[in-house]
């Protein structure tokens, strides 16, 4: 549905900020805009709001984190009167949330729908961003602000011969508006991670038969999901911000009962049970069993074997069980969460075909090939992921100070400081950007600690009379080495991840989000700002009784009082981080 679109301007117009997209992060992003007396324009690429959730909208899309949790914090009456239904929302229920945060807090007006921007140009000498977009538009603004998602630029394999298939083609990520029956259809299915993990199961229930197509197994959880516990809710909604508070305290940004013990202190028989006991909770929580699991292999390894105990357990066929059963480090992929995965493989009319050897030869009018055979089919659907984290930012000509192009800038991967800049870019923020947690905390969280923290700089600035800020090499090369040590730290460093590029040839190997934990991200945020925005220089000096402005990122400083994580914890891999 297209919600707004205004009218094109002729002439450019001059505003305080441009914000790129129109999901979570865009739309706190405005929101705090306006709180604050600034003039914004967002832009989005769709024809309305949501991002992820408007975009992904295959069958069995849902979130893996749970909704009482999985929402934005920021006003406490939102989170009173909205309603859950099930403990993960379907992708439709947190698009409708999305709609209702627009509405509620008058958003749209500021929102133009189907218009994508395609560059953003900074002017060193007026100190202004121009931002130009497909529909014609320029604007001039004094900042530049992405909030363009870490998973929001599909991967579409060239395959040989795809534009030859006679029939539809769908990619998880850009799925069409109308709904799509599979009934009585043959399916090929390219890809086994999240999305493919979610859909699998529904479109196996509907098609004739399903092919899936799968490069690596990948491990995966049950979710258990069900309607939400009304005596939880109540319990939740009866003191709300005690929940965010703990959920701010992990290092995922969500809470979830945990235990810090080593795996390898206890003995089989108790390992076994506590695995029982956190595979029967089900979800990303699973992880949460011992507290080393993702720092210790020999750790690790107790769980990949309990994981794939299960996938032999459920799965009839040994072979195809064999075939499902990962062997790399449990974790260090993304965790997949579902609903009847496995099972879905004992059906008559679902084949597993292993392309781990070759891929996929070639897309033929009729179907697909692989190991030398072809599968007839009428219907490809691809859930090949995603250029993650700068996919979104590479597709838009970026360029700052001398006509630097962000592209060059990030050529061996990206470099910011905190994930909220990068030199060489003056008033140019990322909401999640590479280098800060995002995609390995409960992402609304990330989001809005980011635009408090931009919202409160901006402000500072015109309250000082500061024109143009920009992070100093040192400092986000000291970020950068930061960023580097910690993930090295983690097992989850060791595979070949969307989380370091490797899911797309050419892309250079770097991890890209910080897995230091949210905690001790947010309270090195809080540091940079008191310290006078350490590490970043301004165009004039600010007046030295200059305090800082502390609005929006006050609530990011209560004292983290409850499981709080250290470094030293993480360091020694006490605790779980999801
Ligand atoms: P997005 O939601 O990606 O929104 C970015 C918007 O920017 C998009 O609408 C896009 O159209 C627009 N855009 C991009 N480039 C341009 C341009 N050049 N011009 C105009 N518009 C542009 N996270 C969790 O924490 N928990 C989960 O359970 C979870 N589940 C997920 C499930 C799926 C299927 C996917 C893909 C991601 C999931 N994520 C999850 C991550 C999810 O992306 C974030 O939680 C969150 O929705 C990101 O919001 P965002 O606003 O930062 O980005
Ligand atoms: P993904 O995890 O990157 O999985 C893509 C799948 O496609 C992988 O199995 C991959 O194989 C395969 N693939 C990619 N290119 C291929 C090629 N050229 N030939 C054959 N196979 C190919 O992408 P995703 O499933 O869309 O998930 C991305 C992220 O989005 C998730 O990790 C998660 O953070 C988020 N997400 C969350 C949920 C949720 O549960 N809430 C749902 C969906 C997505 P390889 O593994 O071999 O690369």
């Amino acid at each position: 549905m297209t919600v707004s679109n205004a009218p094109r301007k002729a002439a450019p117009r001059t505003i305080d900020a441009v914000v790129v997209g129109a999901g979570f992060g865009g739309l706190y992003m405005l929101h705090n805009l306006r709180k604050h007396g600034f003039s914004a324009q967002v832009f989005e690429a769709g024809t309305d709001v949501g991002g992820t959730w408007y975009w992904n909208r295959y069958p069995g899309a849902r979130v893996d984190i749970e909704s009482m949790q999985y929402s934005y914090s920021f006003s406490d009456e939102l989170d009173q009167e909205w309603k859950w239904t099930e403990k993960y929302a379907p992708q439709p229920e947190i698009q409708r949330y999305a709609r209702h945060v627009a509405e509620r807090f008058d958003l749209l007006r500021d929102i133009q729908f189907n218009t994508r921007v395609t560059a953003a140009h900074y002017d060193e000498q007026a100190k202004r961003w121009t931002v130009v977009t497909d529909q014609g538009d320029t604007v001039i603004a004094k900042f530049c602000i992405m909030a363009v998602g870490c998973l929001s630029a599909a991967n579409k394999p060239p395959f040989e011969g795809i534009d030859d298939f006679n029939g539809p083609i769908y990619h998880t990520g850009e799925w069409p508006h109308e709904e799509i029956d599979f009934t009585g259809k043959r399916v090929a299915e390219i890809g086994t991670g999240s999305s493919g993990i979610q859909s699998i199961p529904i479109i196996a229930k509907q098609a004739e038969q399903l092919y899936v197509f799968q490069r690596t197994p990948n491990y995966t959880v049950p979710a258990w999901n069900s309607p939400v516990d009304p005596k939880w809710e109540a319990e939740v909604k009866a003191d709300y911000p005690a929940m965010r508070a703990k959920a701010r305290a992990r290092p995922t940004g969500f809470y979830f009962e945990f235990n810090t013990k080593p795996a390898l202190s206890v003995d089989e028989s108790e390992r076994r049970k506590t695995y029982e006991e956190f595979w029967s909770r089900g979800g990303l929580p699973f992880l949460g069993a011992f507290g080393d699991l993702l720092f210790n292999k020999e750790a690790n390894d107790t769980i990949a074997e309990f994981a794939r105990e299960k996938i032999r357990e459920i799965v009839k066929d040994p072979e195809t069980a064999e075939l499902l059963s990962p062997k790399d480090v449990f974790g260090c992929k993304r965790l997949c969460v579902d609903t009847g995965y496995f099972e879905t493989y004992n059906r008559p009319n679902v084949k597993l075909v292993d392309i781990s050897k070759a891929g996929i030869e070639r897309i033929t009018p009729n179907g697909v090939v692989a190991n030398g055979e072809e599968y007839e089919v009428d219907i490809i659907v691809c859930a090949t992921g995603f250029a993650a984290m700068t996919g979104s930012y590479d597709k838009i000509d970026i360029r700052g100070r001398d006509g630097l192009k962000l592209t060059k800038a990030w050529e061996a991967g990206p470099r910011t400081y905190l994930g909220l800049s990068t030199v060489g870019f003056p008033n140019f923020f990322m909401v999640t950007g590479p280098g800060s947690p995002s995609v390995l905390a409960q992402m609304i969280q990330s989001i809005e600690q980011h635009a408090d923290w931009m919202i409160d700089c901006m402000a500072h600035m015109r309250d000082v009379g500061l024109e143009e800020i920009e992070p100093t090499l040192e400092a986000q090369d000291a970020w950068v080495d930061h960023v580097n040590e910690v993930a090295a730290i983690s097992l989850r460093s060791t595979c070949s991840s969307w989380y370091v590029g490797a899911n797309i040839p050419g892309r250079p190997r770097v991890f890209m989000p910080y897995i230091g934990g949210f905690p001790i991200y947010v309270q090195k945020c809080n540091e940079v700002q008191t310290n006078g925005y350490e590490g970043f220089t301004f165009d004039t000096t600010p007046p030295t009784n200059a305090e800082p402005t502390v609005r929006e990122t006050e609530r990011w400083r209560v004292p983290l009082d409850v499981d709080v994580i250290s470094p030293a914890m993480l360091a020694s891999g006490q605790v779980p981080v999801v």
